[in-house]
């Protein structure tokens, strides 16, 4: 009896909880998204932000509370305050294609500009929003910031897309689960079908393996079937070049299996017809690659014979902002990880600052670093060797889907995991 009266305080509580959150909520929003549109130009050493527009979108997914991100990952994070008190009243960090373009080569010489989108729920007064970007000390600095009125004139409510969502799994309401969205890339209006099987076979080599195989009911998922006039995708070291709806292509930063898409603006236009937290875009190739940027998108192919372990992986970046546990493979990328600042993500270490990560998580007795011998093969420990680099960067595995790819969830990028969903769903 006293369980059963426990129970029934605690549940009248978290109605309590949640409602006083829901009303906190709806005193700062209403239903649907500011969406500002930017571009950002610089080279490896400078970045700058110019606006290009503002839309009001339809679904803003995410939860109630829980509204000021709190990780902090990310190369960025956006921050809006509430312009009459000044109170952050929403944050959320991110990754971009531009970040990693600015550790390339190639940035040391010229200048490029990408489109970039920043998303929070719709405000019903003024807002100032500000950009604050990662340095090379690894601490946030602000480099853009500007006023938003939700009564001005010259906010777009129209959008270019009107693409059919078929819901693949509905759990729950958008607000109380993560909601991953598949996006139909390179699929004609013919292979639409396809597409369908497609996105179904793909979220179930994500639910097949844990920690998502046993928290599925903290997930929806959708495929939105958006048309591209040409089946497949651009491969420009095979001179293939195809016309699809968000412009992606094999061959980012000279590196074949990277493919990605640098026109974030179309993502996003394409996936403002159904409500996500997460866009995985899907491709109609048999081609091996794909990517995954912290709370951008995740992007894999649909046919390859390792779609399984890409799309597995590509999401652990995406989802969990989880490092490249891995040094063995060519990347574009130039000292990703500065040796003297502790990495952002949660599954790597420079050991400057351990004491914040996994160290919690070892046995007693483990050495640090860990040797990589057989007897530490279960073991979580802090292994030499990940983020590009075989020294001065350390993982907490000697295997990972995050290392090889061939093994599962080490436990410090699955707790990493199962934090973020324990974030967007309050559970
Ligand atoms: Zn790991």
């Amino acid at each position: 009896m006293k369980n059963r009266f426990s129970l029934l305080t605690a549940t009248v509580l978290l109605m309590a909880f949640q409602l006083a959150h829901s009303q906190v909520f709806d005193q700062l929003f209403e239903q649907g998204v500011m969406r500002i549109d930017l571009v950002f130009s610089g080279t490896a050493e400078e970045t700058s932000y110019a606006l290009t527009g503002v839309k009001k979108e339809q679904f803003y997914s995410g939860p109630h509370s829980r509204l000021v991100d709190p990780f902090d990952y990310g190369d960025h994070k956006f921050v809006v305050k509430d312009k009459a008190s000044g109170e952050i009243i929403f944050s959320q960090s991110y990754c971009t294609l531009f970040r990693e373009w600015q550790t390339t080569e190639e940035s040391q010489t010229l200048r490029r500009a990408y489109p970039h989108v920043l998303r929070f729920p719709w405000p019903l007064a003024s807002v100032v929003v500000e950009i604050h970007d990662r340095n090379g000390e690894g601490a946030f600095i602000l480099s853009w910031s500007a006023t938003f009125d939700p009564a001005s004139i010259y906010t777009d409510p129209g959008s270019p897309y009107q693409f059919e969502t078929v819901d693949l799994e509905i759990n729950g309401s958008a607000e109380e689960k993560v909601d991953i969205l598949f996006l139909a890339e390179g699929y004609t209006a013919d292979e639409m079908d396809k597409f369908i099987d497609d996105a179904r076979r793909s979220a179930g080599y994500i639910f097949s393996e844990e920690p998502f195989k046993s928290n599925r009911k903290k997930f929806n998922i959708r495929a939105l079937k958006s048309t591209s006039l040409d089946s497949g995708t651009d491969i420009p070291g095979d001179s293939i070049w195809k016309n699809t709806v968000i412009n992606s292509s094999f061959y980012t930063f000279g590196i074949e299996r990277y493919m990605t898409t640098m026109d974030y603006k179309s993502v996003c236009d394409v996936a403002a017809c159904a409500p996500y937290d997460q866009i995985y875009i899907l491709v109609n190739t048999d081609k091996y690659g794909g990517g995954g940027i912290y709370n951008h998108y995740s992007i894999s192919a649909a046919d390859n014979l390792q779609s399984r372990a890409v799309v597995i992986h590509e999401f652990g970046h995406a989802f969990g902002g989880l490092a490249d546990e891995y040094f063995n493979s060519a990347v574009a990328y130039n000292d990703y990880f500065p040796l003297e600042v502790e990495p952002w993500n949660p599954n790597l270490t420079t050991l400057v600052d351990f004491a914040s990560k996994w160290k919690p998580m070892m046995s007693e007795g483990v050495p640090v670093p860990t040797p990589a011998e057989e007897a530490y093969i279960e073991v979580v420990g802090v292994y030499e060797g990940g983020g590009y680099v075989a020294k001065g960067v350390f993982r907490p595995m000697i295997d990972c889907r995050m290392h090889t790819n061939g093994a599962v969830f080490c436990p410090v990028c699955s707790k990493a995991l199962k934090k973020m969903m324990a974030r967007v769903t309050g559970l």
